[in-house]
């Protein structure tokens, strides 16, 4: 049996089929069963969401025998013809390989003769935006006086490319992103029809990494079957994705908001152990933070394609921490990446801000915490940028500390978890010195940082 992939395999075929698009094959339906039909479609909406399928269920739709009909009967030899793309008057164009005058002229010149199988003469063309100007001005001749029983549907995922003149003459329907709850619930379906069991951990993860188009989660699930069969779990795809695991996102903010920086500074080591980029890093981390403030916030319902477990690891996290301190965490983590897009080094704006951020518990109490300017962020990565005469310096001073934080946290083991359980004095007792030490040199070096928050308030 040859192997097929999921997006080919669960392709819909009828419109009831299409998810998430009711919106279009609704009013597609409506206008077959009134036989108000028009010369030229336009199908607009992100990769992946359902336009050449619901083209081709479109073609199947008028010329089946039963034809035209919102139903297609997907037995006749034109149904099965135009599913396996082999009908001869349902003709699929690629715009970006196709996209030249001659190509359009010479569609020009064949759309003249009436179908070879009696039906209507369907034409569609992906990706259209990437046609020339020119090729835009013979196929806007077609338009302008269309052959009967000719039926144009062009799809891009860049409309504003195609010109007016040819907007005008199409009705235009707006495919949307598949939202992950709908998503998640049509592959969970569909796997189960393949005995493929998948946790909703590893789910959601699938559902988030594709954007809210569906080609690009099968095609995710294809990877993730090749790569651990029929039992799929949330590791497995966050290892195939290059996922930073909620697990160590997790343990670093829990780290910043229980005011230890070094333990932060150590999970950041081990994920840079693990092969993660710091750029990876701060962008999960801020991704993770911003659902801590949700979460913090009582807004969970601004977080919409986490799993259940992952809610619960978020209120864990967040359990006994102010929104307010959250969202100044939030605010360094996300300054240390607008420090590094304007050329500040990666790992050393990081580890700045989670020692800036983990200092804010300390330093104004949690439950009163003054806003933090972006000014602040930048003062707390500008004040330890390396001098140019002494970068190399500064580099060595680095290694050493992240060395002294790995025999901290041996020396002291499950202080780490201590925090999360609020008992704050046990974790202060459990600062070594030299950690200590290690974060007063950090805050010696953003000299000014704490200055300049008063007159924040
Ligand atoms: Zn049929």
């Amino acid at each position: 049996m040859s192997y097929l992939v999921f997006a080919r395999k669960w392709r819909p075929q009828t419109f009831s089929e299409v998810i998430a698009q009711e919106h279009v094959t609704k009013t597609l339906r409506n206008a077959i069963e009134k036989e108000r039909l028009g010369h030229a479609y336009l199908f607009t909406g992100p990769r992946g969401v359902g336009k050449t399928t619901t083209a081709r269920i479109l073609a199947k739709a008028l010329n089946c025998i039963n034809g035209p009909t919102p139903d297609p009967c997907m037995q006749c030899e034109a149904c099965r013809r135009i599913a396996a793309g082999s009908h001869l008057d349902v003709l699929e164009i690629d715009g970006a390989s196709n996209r030249g005058i001659d190509e359009i002229r010479d569609l020009r010149e064949k759309a003249r003769y009436a179908a070879a199988e009696g039906g209507y003469k369907i034409y569609i063309i992906d990706e259209v935006h990437m046609l020339t100007r020119e090729a835009f001005n013979a196929l806007l001749k077609i338009l302008e006086e269309p052959p009967d029983k000719v039926i144009f549907i062009f799809a891009t995922t860049e409309p504003r490319k195609v010109p007016a003149t040819i907007l005008s003459r199409c009705q235009r329907f707006d495919f949307r992103r598949i939202p992950s709850s709908i998503m998640a619930e049509y592959i969970r379906e569909e796997a189960g029809k393949e005995k493929i069991s998948i946790d909703s951990d590893a789910l959601s993860l699938v559902c988030r990494a594709s954007g809210g188009s569906m080609r690009d989660a099968l095609s995710i699930m294809d990877q993730l079957v090749s790569f651990s069969g029929k039992e799929i779990k949330g590791e497995a795809v966050s290892r195939l994705l290059g996922l930073v695991e909620a697990d160590l996102l997790a343990e670093i903010s829990s780290a910043v908001l229980h005011s230890r920086g070094s333990v932060a500074l150590d999970l950041v080591q081990e994920a840079l152990v693990r092969g993660y980029s710091i750029e990876e890093l701060i962008a999960a981390l801020v991704g993770f933070l911003r659902n801590l403030l949700l979460s913090a916030a009582g807004a969970e319902k601004g977080i919409t394609d986490l799993s259940d477990s992952e809610v619960a690891l978020l209120r864990q996290t967040v359990t006994g921490v102010s929104d307010v301190h959250v969202l100044n965490v939030l605010r360094l983590v996300a300054g240390a990446s607008a420090q590094i897009r304007s050329g500040a080094s990666p790992r050393i704006s990081l580890e700045a801000a989670l020692i800036t951020a983990s200092k804010l518990g300390i330093a104004f109490g949690i439950e009163s915490l003054p806003p933090v300017t972006e000014k602040v962020a930048v003062v707390a990565v500008k004040g330890i940028q390396p001098d140019t005469d002494s970068s190399s310096e500064t580099a060595v001073q680095n290694k050493e500390e992240t060395a002294d934080g790995q025999e901290a946290l041996v020396e002291a083991p499950g202080t780490a978890e201590t925090p999360v359980n609020g008992n704050k004095d046990t974790a202060d007792e459990a600062h070594s010195d030299d950690e200590k030490e290690r974060e007063n040199s950090y805050v010696r070096k953003i000299s000014g940082l704490f200055d300049m928050i008063p007159e924040n308030r």
